[in-house]
């Protein structure tokens, strides 16, 4: 189908001219006719799904045809972290370039004239107020925000909220809201506690289940079986060959991202650490400069594997085995996006091969395993056992192979992009 088939308003149609927008995603053709027609969602839909604008364009529609209360917030629309309310701020910039909507970005980190600009679009009522919910709720305990116009709210990635400890937070804010809204939220998983925060603040939602969370088959996947200690060696070699451009690696600890960064740049590489300890602005910055290309490897913890939208990386690496499937699949999913094509590499060191395993029965496929340079020098074998029943037995050790794919990860077709994230100028409340 075609977006024209939606009964949008024609502001929004030039918005999504503007903005390069034909076909709708599945998750779109799904959840937009629902929330047009004011019911309540829980929509399960991973990032690079489209589910931004799933929410969004519909949001725009029902604000313009609906009286929408002039100089109070319409609108809330919660996220987890900075970087993802950030983008979903982006696109409601690039879809709400024809349409009178008002809106105000309110996240932590910044100074404080975007404290005071924050303030003025609570206080002012602007129509949309995009969240974090710790952000949102200082002000609440510091300004009279008047919640009473809110018709509609939307959390997005509901999941990594709760994962982060914001129930109580979420619940503190949805008590100053009006009973009667329209509520959607958005989650890449359904464990049992997102059903329940679904039954305390939805009413009835129409449940829509696009795919189980799985890598797109766009991605293509391969892991290095290694020691530890092989993982920078391989790194190193990787890039020896062909120079990176648009890479991520990906390490658990803030530690190790900074160690990580430091390495590279001693290599003369042209990477940059990108973990929450830095300050907005050195964030923006570092997203800023890898965005336009001035940095090609990006070393990050999980903060930027959610919701971030930079659609050409062409490489992911996970330095570690991620701990569960799911923070797996939402590191891979930053390429491949918006039907690019990506690889994604895991170093598995013998610890965690039992945690890789783990990962390949969810994907129900064999990951490709890269054959290490011989001077890199012998690898275990690949021997998944529980933690317990680790095998040490020199028997399973193996040599490795000649590796004719060396540096050849970024053998990949060139796209075109999008530039969905103008900067158009836009009316904001409080600017
Ligand atoms: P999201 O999952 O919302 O983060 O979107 C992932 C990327 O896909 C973003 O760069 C969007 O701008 C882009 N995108 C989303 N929906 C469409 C669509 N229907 N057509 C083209 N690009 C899209």
């Amino acid at each position: 189908m075609t977006f024209d088939e939606f009964p949008f308003n024609e502001a929004i149609k030039d918005g999504l001219r503007a903005m390069n927008f034909e076909q709708p995603t599945p998750v779109q053709e799904h959840t937009i006719p629902v929330i047009l027609a004011h019911k309540d969602v829980i929509s399960c839909a991973q990032t690079g799904t489209g589910k931004t604008a799933a929410f969004l364009l519909p949001l725009l529609h029902n604000l313009l045809t609906d009286n929408h209360a002039e100089n109070k917030i319409n609108a809330i629309i919660m996220a987890p972290t900075r970087e993802l309310a950030q983008q979903i701020d982006q696109q409601m910039e690039g879809f709400s370039y024809f349409v009178p909507i008002s809106s105000v970005a309110v996240y932590g980190g910044n100074d404080s004239k975007a404290w005071d600009v924050q303030k003025n679009g609570l206080t002012k009522g602007a129509d949309v107020v995009i969240a974090t919910p710790g952000r949102l709720l200082s002000h609440i305990n510091l300004h009279k925000i008047d919640f009473s116009g809110v018709k509609y709210l939307i959390l997005d990635e509901a999941d990594r909220m709760l994962d982060m400890g914001f129930f109580d937070d979420i619940m503190r804010i949805v008590k100053h809201l009006p009973a009667d809204r329209q509520t959607v939220m958005f989650s890449a998983t359904m464990p049992p506690k997102i059903r329940e925060l679904a039954k305390t603040i939805l009413i009835s939602p129409e449940e829509i289940k696009i795919a189980i969370s799985r890598p797109p088959d766009s991605i293509m996947q391969a892991a290095y079986i290694c020691y530890e200690s092989q993982k920078l060696p391989i790194i190193k070699e990787l890039f020896s060959t062909k120079e990176p451009n648009k890479v991520i690696i990906f390490a658990g600890k803030k530690q190790k991202v900074r160690e990580l960064a430091l390495i590279l740049k001693r290599n003369g590489l042209k990477a940059e650490a990108m973990h929450s300890d830095l300050e907005q602005h050195e964030r923006d910055h570092v997203m800023h400069e890898f965005r336009n290309g001035h940095i090609n490897i990006l070393v990050a913890t999980d903060i930027v594997a959610r919701g971030i939208d930079i659609d050409d990386i062409t490489l992911i690496i996970n330095y570690e085995v991620p701990r569960d499937v799911e923070d797996y699949v939402h590191r891979i999913g930053r390429t491949a996006r918006a039907e690019a094509e990506g690889m994604a590499i895991t170093l598995v060191s013998q610890e965690e091969q039992f945690r890789f395993k783990h990962i390949e029965d969810f994907l129900e496929k064999t990951i490709y395993k890269i054959p290490v340079s011989p001077e890199i020098g012998e690898t275990p074998a690949y021997d998944p056992k529980p933690p317990r029943g680790k095998s040490t037995n020199p028997r399973f050790k193996n040599r490795s192979r000649n590796n004719n794919n060396k540096g050849a990860y970024p053998r990949l077709k060139n796209k075109q992009h999008n530039n969905n994230n103008k900067q158009h100028s836009r009316q904001k409340h409080a600017d």
